[in-house]
């Protein structure tokens, strides 16, 4: 039987996977989407999540890999829509994290006893097109290159603006917000009845980074790690360089490289990215503080450089739906900090929990939207909560030995 048409407002991780799932269960689905079809473009950009609401993500060259961890949460949101192999197939495992002293030595911290408990690398660009074939394939129609502007709930209109900034009225259907952090469909619904936001910035901000592949490196340079299959470092792990108040942290790709992430406040005494004004007084700070790991980027300079400095925060909402009229879901419901790898997991699972909840009601929008708030939103909350105390754990207690200790006995 046909369903109701849905208009879904971003086609991102979230947005892509939401509407492959309403597709399959009947739903007509068109999903508008700001930017071109990576697809044929390329993959320019990286998630919303490290904007503030309201201001544009930062986009990157679209020649490095950008990549995220895949956890069970969202692996399983894959096996139940029959996407977990090929996405498996083109990523990496971590087996545990490999923490990196100051002294250049390090050691693994496995995430559970054998290869049941781990955790993937993914590449974000790779992902999302795999997302969009499955998507398209289910019968789900994209509009790229079309940005939601604003919404006239009254008249039930809404307004998109391509490339060019040309702008046309389309009727606004049932409404499905998958548009990032800085959700347009957001500001829309909260102009029209307050969404109770609250948004808590970290103070802190990440630049990314790259280590090559080992054929892309001179020999001495690979002698102090564990290198293999050519890859620089360790594949199988996710490997951090803990210091306190501050670390970087590197994922592996399956082209062989690493990318490199360091998180750092935003202002404020040194270390900072304020007190970093360039890549020389970066250099003397990496030299001092990760060694052996500035050896392993030879592209450093113009990757710090060229690479913009994001930040993170976190987004609290009291209603994630207009009636039932329109609906958040993905980072534009509850963007969290990266620090637990689950910002992604977190969406995959909020998708599979609406299909079947429309599924089910498919004539009480809202009905389901305010009962996918009430299931989803205490996951959302402490998935934040957690991502937020796991900087710490993260940058300063996996380093600290009375940690190590206590894991060792099986506490941890
Ligand atoms: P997005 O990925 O932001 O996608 C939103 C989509 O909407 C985009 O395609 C955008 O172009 C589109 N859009 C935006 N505005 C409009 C508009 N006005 N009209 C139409 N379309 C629009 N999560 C993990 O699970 N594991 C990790 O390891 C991990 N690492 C991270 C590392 C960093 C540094 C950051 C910043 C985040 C990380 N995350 C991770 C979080 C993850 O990136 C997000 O949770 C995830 O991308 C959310 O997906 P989404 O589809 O909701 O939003």
């Amino acid at each position: 039987m046909a369903q109701h048409p849905i208009t879904l407002i971003g086609g991102g991780l979230v947005g892509a996977l939401l509407a492959q799932q309403l597709a399959q269960r009947g739903f007509a689905v068109d999903v508008f989407e700001k930017r071109p079809d990576p697809r044929h473009a390329g993959f320019l950009g990286r998630s919303s999540a490290s904007c503030a609401p309201g201001t544009r993500p930062s986009m990157d060259s679209g020649s490095r890999s950008i990549n995220l961890a895949l956890a069970e949460r969202g692996l399983h949101a894959l096996r139940s829509t029959g996407l977990a192999d090929a996405v498996l197939q083109r990523a990496v495992m971590m087996r545990g994290r490999m923490v990196h002293d100051r002294d250049g030595q390090h050691g693994l911290q496995p995430y559970g006893i054998d290869d049941s408990e781990v955790i993937w690398s993914v590449s974000r660009g790779a992902l999302n097109m795999l997302l969009l074939d499955a998507a398209e394939a289910a019968g789900a129609r994209f509009h790229f290159g079309q940005a939601l502007t604003t919404v006239d709930f009254d008249r039930q209109r809404l307004r998109l603006a391509d490339a060019d900034g040309v702008e046309r009225d389309l009727p606004a259907g049932l409404l499905i917000g998958a548009d990032g952090a800085g959700s347009a469909l957001r500001a829309a619904m909260n102009a029209h009845t307050p969404l109770g936001e609250r948004v808590e910035p970290l103070g802190h901000g990440y630049k990314e980074l790259e280590i090559p592949p080992a054929s892309e490196l001179p020999a001495a340079v690979l002698q102090a790690n564990d290198g293999r299959d050519g890859f620089a470092l360790e594949p199988n792990a996710l490997h951090i360089w803990p210091r306190g108040s501050y670390m970087c942290i590197a994922l592996p790709n399956t082209e062989r490289s690493f990318t490199v992430t360091l998180f750092l406040p935003g202002k404020g005494r040194a270390p900072s990215f304020a007190t970093l004004p360039d890549a020389a007084a970066a250099a003397t700070f990496f030299t001092e503080q990760f060694p052996g790991l500035l050896p392993l980027m030879p592209r450093f300079a113009e990757d710090f450089e060229h690479n913009p400095v994001g930040t993170l925060s976190t987004l609290y909402l009291q209603r994630w739906h207009l009636d039932g009229r329109a609906l958040l879901i993905g980072d534009a419901a509850h963007a969290i900090v990266p620090f637990h790898g689950q910002g992604m997991n977190c969406g995959f699972e909020d998708t599979v929990v609406l299909a079947n909840l429309l599924a089910a009601s498919p004539d009480d929008h809202a009905g389901v939207f305010a009962e996918f708030q009430r299931q989803r939103q205490p996951n959302a909350d402490a998935i934040a909560h957690m991502a937020l105390e796991n900087y710490i754990e993260m940058r300063d207690s996996v380093a600290d030995p009375h940690y190590l200790a206590k894991r060792e006995l099986g506490a941890l």
